[in-house]
């Protein structure tokens, strides 16, 4: 198996895991950009949201907003992004959806 983030649901790569299920895995980001920085990805490969269906985006998405509650990050504001392609800043073709927070965000991002 080629795939980065199918080799952390696999064990066979350690992860700071937060969050499981039988559907999505969520860990921390090795290359934090924010105080809480949490990769949120569904254990099924698909390379990127082009290809997911709005089941397991919803999945994802219900996951990002519980671990922002229990991370503290709900109240004072948070961002979630998926990069994708290359202009898109996509560097690991395993969908991912970043949830950041505990300090201020920029806006354009760079
Ligand atoms: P992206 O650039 O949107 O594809 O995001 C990929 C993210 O994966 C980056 O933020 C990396 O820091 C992160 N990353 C790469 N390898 C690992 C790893 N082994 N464990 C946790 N996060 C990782």
């Amino acid at each position: 198996m080629n795939c980065l983030f199918c080799r952390i649901i696999e064990g066979q790569i350690p992860s700071s895991k937060v969050y499981e299920d039988e559907y999505v895995l969520a860990f921390r980001d090795i290359d934090p950009q924010a105080p809480t920085h949490i990769l949120i990805i569904p254990k099924k490969h698909y390379d990127s949201v082009l290809e997911a269906g709005p089941r397991i985006i919803g999945r994802m998405t219900e996951v990002a907003k519980k671990l922002a509650v229990s991370e503290g990050i709900a109240e004072n504001g948070f961002r979630i992004v998926i990069n994708t392609g290359e202009e898109g800043g996509q560097s690991v073709k395993h969908l991912h959806m970043h949830l950041l927070g505990g300090r201020s965000m920029q806006w354009p991002p760079g």
